[in-house]
């Protein structure tokens, strides 16, 4: 398949994740399995240290995304997950272009395709929660444990069981999305974006939400935009406190970054 897409710009999204609650991002791919540890967390190798991988931040963005609109999650991902994915090109194209297989893209093999808007970087800890962590003699380095009861839905038998979090009052950051504009309607889409970091700030990241970890709040939010025509000197579209601060002002940083960003054609 050939592509003959233009790039208009990007826009350059960052922000600090504070974690309100614990956190648990399970070192779940097969790497991590070797050592047949359960409920551990995913670390940086080279330091140890917790992150949040972007894979885990843009999933859950889409599923997010996914249930507000009520799309079908029709394709499995393994592990008894199912994203949506349009199967066909008249579902893709309605309203416009289906908004989650725009921004989060469409796997190989259909006889139509996109190049996807949004990519989420792996997010570090800061270097002041690196600190704080490696004073506070945790446990683990730079994580607890946590004590949950699991109740067996068979026998009723009570089985505890531990599980490893970062703590509460950790900062990772900055986190970076960037996400691509190579349509008019790309702007608009933009609206999506932002209504799913809402949506996981009110869900959870990571494991064990429903039993209370996971709670996130994005900070000190700046955005910037990079024009194809003047891609070296970025645009500053706003610094906002809180992702319900963007999406106050979502028409205004919209129209902002449509004007940063002309659609002119090479
Ligand atoms: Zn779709």
């Amino acid at each position: 398949m050939t592509s003959n897409i233009q790039l208009f710009g990007r826009i350059v999204i960052t922000a600090s994740i504070n974690t309100l609650t614990g956190l648990h991002i399970g070192g779940t791919s097969a790497s991590m399995e070797i050592g047949g540890v359960d409920n551990t967390i995913i670390r940086n190798p080279i330091n140890n240290q917790p992150y949040i991988p972007g894979s885990s931040l843009r999933g859950k963005m889409r599923s997010q995304t996914e249930k507000i609109l009520g799309l079908e999650q029709n394709q499995s991902i393994g592990r008894d997950v199912s994203i949506h994915s349009c199967q066909k090109m008249e579902s893709f194209e309605k309203n416009g272009g289906c908004p989650v297989c725009t921004i989060y893209g469409l796997p190989g093999e259909r006889g139509f395709n996109t190049t996807s808007r949004l990519v989420v970087r792996d997010v570090a800890m800061t270097p002041e929660s690196v600190e704080k962590l490696e004073r506070s003699h945790a446990d683990l380095p730079f994580a607890e444990y946590k004590t949950e009861v699991a109740i067996d839905r068979v026998t009723s038998a009570a089985t505890p069981r531990s599980l490893e979090r970062v703590p509460a009052g950790t900062v990772f950051g900055p986190a970076e999305l960037v996400f691509s504009i190579y349509e008019e309607k790309d702007f608009d889409r933009l609206f999506y974006v932002f209504e799913a970091l809402q949506l996981v700030e009110d869900d959870y990241l990571g494991g064990s939400g429903s039993r209370g970890s996971g709670k996130i709040r994005f900070e000190s939010i700046q955005l910037t935009a990079r024009a194809k025509k003047d891609y070296g000197k970025p645009v500053d579209l706003g610094s906002f406190s809180s992702i319900q601060e963007v999406n106050n002002a979502l028409k205004s940083m919209t129209a902002k970054a449509k004007e940063a960003i002309p659609l002119e054609s090479k």
